[in-house]
């Protein structure tokens, strides 16, 4: 049966913006709950390896993800698997509805969901999502062993995810739509060592297609030439960016152009008592360290904001 539950601060994601807030909520001895759809962790949940968080020279994602959650549990964060359909305001309390019908109160409510993969948009790929079409290598990859796989994108999720896929391939072609990466150099070195791993420039992928057990075959096209072709291949992972995860809020709030919320310095949004942290909110990177720190600072804005509100309430009573 649907529930009603009152926190002091609502984290909606479980990311590793969304953990570490709810650890700093916790350590405040704020009664704090993380409401997750899926796997505590977030991306780096399905990300292969990770090599840039500091202190961990080389730590598998779910690992990670794993130990973000369990040091956030430790120290009093619930969290609970919900998916939130809503967040709205109603007077001081921030509420967020979930599918299951129960409905979780606070003051503050910190959004922490990141984003979604951005579909390539082409013939074939909703036909053939899950057959040869995925997002996620480490889901998926050992899916197509000893298989061409076919990946899109110049970022650091393409060019990482590409060399992580080598470990199944017989061949990694990374597809670009220009003949220069935007990966980290030392993201793009590991690529390029790396023999299985083939790059085709200039080149968009216009159509996928298969049979009826998975994908065989993109047509792919020369952007500076115009000239089609055929690539065979069995699987291919697109990895062009991704769109915010910010629809679910009733109120209006503030976003740039491709849609990322707009936060202050204490990752406060245009509404009090709503917060963004990590990838749903508009950054100059896009990495777990600066998602962690945006956490640590909307936990501790909330913490305040919450103190004042129980100030003001003191003095009307006093
Ligand atoms: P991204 O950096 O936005 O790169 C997207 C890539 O896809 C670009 O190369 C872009 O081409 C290409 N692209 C975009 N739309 C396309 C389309 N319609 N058709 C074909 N190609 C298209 O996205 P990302 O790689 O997913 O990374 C997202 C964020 O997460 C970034 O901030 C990134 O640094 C971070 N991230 C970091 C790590 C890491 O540090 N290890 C790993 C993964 C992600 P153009 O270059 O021509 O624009």
């Amino acid at each position: 049966m649907a529930e009603e539950k009152t926190y002091d601060i609502i984290i909606v994601g479980g990311g590793p913006g969304g953990l570490c807030a709810g650890l700093y909520a916790a350590r405040a001895r704020r009664k704090a709950v993380c409401l997750e759809k899926y796997l505590p962790g977030g991306q780096i949940a399905i990300t292969g390896e990770v090599e840039d968080y500091l202190g961990f020279e080389l730590i598998q994602g779910a690992e990670l993800g794993q130990k973000f959650r369990d040091h956030a549990v430790k120290f009093g964060l619930e969290i609970e698997m919900e998916e939130v359909e809503e967040v709205y305001c109603d007077g001081e309390d921030r509420v967020a509805r979930c599918a299951s019908g129960n409905v979780y109160r606070a003051k503050a409510v910190i959004l922490a969901t990141g984003g979604s993969p951005v579909k390539l948009g082409v013939p074939g790929e909703q036909e053939f999502s899950g057959r040869g079409v995925s997002y996620c290598a480490i889901c998926d990859g050992a899916f197509f062993k000893d298989q061409v796989i076919a990946v899109v994108g110049g970022g650091d999720a393409a060019v990482e995810e590409g060399t992580f896929l080598t470990k199944f391939a017989s061949k990694v072609i990374i597809i670009h739509r220009r003949d220069e990466l935007r990966a980290q150099k030392i993201i793009q070195a590991r690529a390029f060592d790396n023999p299985k791993v083939e790059f085709l420039w200039d080149t968009v992928v216009e159509e996928i297609h298969g049979n009826d057990k998975q994908v065989t075959h993109l047509t792919i096209k020369n952007v500076k030439t115009g000239e089609r072709s055929e690539l065979p291949v069995g699987a291919i992972f697109p990895y062009i960016g991704f769109h915010p995860n910010a629809n679910y809020v009733r109120e209006k709030l503030e976003v740039d152009a491709e849609g990322y919320l707009i936060t202050n310095y204490k990752m406060e949004t245009n509404v009090p008592g709503i917060y963004a942290v990590g990838d749903v909110r508009q950054q100059f990177v896009r990495q777990v360290t600066n998602a962690v720190g945006d956490g640590t600072v909307a936990a501790v804005a909330a913490e305040k904001y919450i103190e004042e509100l129980e100030d003001k309430h003191a003095q009307r009573v006093g």
